[in-house]
């Protein structure tokens, strides 16, 4: 097997705030796997937050290279070997997960979705991402998507209440709230309280990542859903938060690509959580390998793609909130033509 990749810089339309940072643009990485006469593509959009950005993830998939080899239908042996070469390298490691899978999937000529045993049809909606700012400003940028079914909320400043009531005000759609771990205990019972009035449909990681006795004692005392984020990074962390949430957000590039999520997802529901898929900021590559998996979960969050200006993949579609997968073999992304050029 050839591994080859480069990086790829994606202008934010809007520069994207949470309660922890804020950025223009983001370096994910693109890999290519070719076997024989036939290729997978896969992405990492590694984050800071985990340690990792486009020049470790890089070293990574150059460390990778050198040790991939074989049949690529093993993909258990595979990825778990890169598990040992790369555990701090999520990102990089869903990259090479993302291409294994597609390529195995091209090789058999089916979309991915088939090969898991996956119908199209039940995909879920997704979710849009209002990044935080003054309330009049993510009015505005809601105005802006136009009607979109589901609008997630980022908050965690001074001005909670008053931005997701500015929100309210002007959509009818479904809210959700995302407090990226920036509230203590008492302090998101009271503005959980507070919201209620507005119509949520859950809060994505209240409090600090590690703050299990708080989340429990929180969850205990509101019927508000919560659903953890920065607190589930693989399966292994799944069995302890049970009774501190209602549900966990998966993504391919906090644990490591599909395989894992796929694992994720059966342990989740052995645990009684309910399931969401998010992603960072990445290209259609990594959004639509995502995608080939909702039809398993609840709530999904993958609008990575359409934060950036020049995606230059296309894969999955967002069609009034529903994603639609595409009908090719592999997951099914393909280079997005230059303008004016005709299609093939
Ligand atoms: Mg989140």
């Amino acid at each position: 097997m050839e591994l080859l990749h480069h990086q790829v810089i994606l202008h934010l339309k809007h520069t994207f705030r949470t309660s922890r940072e804020a950025s223009d643009q983001r370096r994910n990485v693109i890999c290519r796997i070719n076997f024989g006469d036939t290729f997978g593509v896969g992405e990492a959009a590694p984050s800071i937050y985990y340690g990792q950005d486009a020049d470790s993830a890089g070293e990574a998939l150059r460390r990778a290279a050198d040790r991939l080899a074989g049949d690529p239908f093993l993909l258990e042996d595979l990825l778990a070997d890169m598990a040992r070469l790369l555990p701090h390298q999520s990102a990089a490691r869903a990259a090479i997960d993302i291409a294994l899978h597609d390529l195995v999937a091209r090789t058999l000529g089916v979309p991915l979705y088939r090969l898991l045993g996956l119908d199209p049809g039940r995909t879920p909606r997704t979710s849009i991402t209002v990044g935080l700012d003054r309330p009049e400003v993510m009015q505005r940028k809601v105005r802006e998507l136009g009607p979109a079914p589901i609008i997630k909320i980022k908050v965690g400043g001074e001005r909670d209440e008053e931005i997701v009531r500015a929100i309210r005000e002007i959509t009818p759609a479904i809210l959700r709230v995302d407090a990226n771990a920036a509230w203590t205990a008492p302090q998101a019972l009271e503005k959980i309280s507070a919201l209620e009035a507005y119509d949520i449909e859950f809060v994505e990681q209240p409090l600090a990542a590690d703050d299990l006795e708080g989340l429990r004692w929180l969850q205990e005392r509101t019927e508000m859903p919560i659903v953890l984020d920065e607190s589930v990074r693989t399966a292994e962390d799944i069995p302890r938060l049970a009774g501190c949430a209602r549900g966990i957000n998966i993504k391919l590039m906090k644990c490591g690509g599909l395989r894992e999520a796929l694992r994720m997802i059966h342990v989740g529901r052995a645990h009684g959580f309910q399931i969401m898929l998010g992603c960072m900021v990445e290209t259609s590559v990594a959004i639509t390998a995502a995608a080939q998996l909702s039809p398993l979960v609840d709530y999904a969050d993958l609008d990575g793609h359409l934060l950036i200006e020049d995606d230059p993949y296309e894969g999955v579609e967002v069609t009034d909130g529903k994603l639609i997968l595409p009908d090719r073999p592999g997951i099914g992304v393909r280079r997005r033509q230059p303008r004016g050029e005709d299609r093939p």
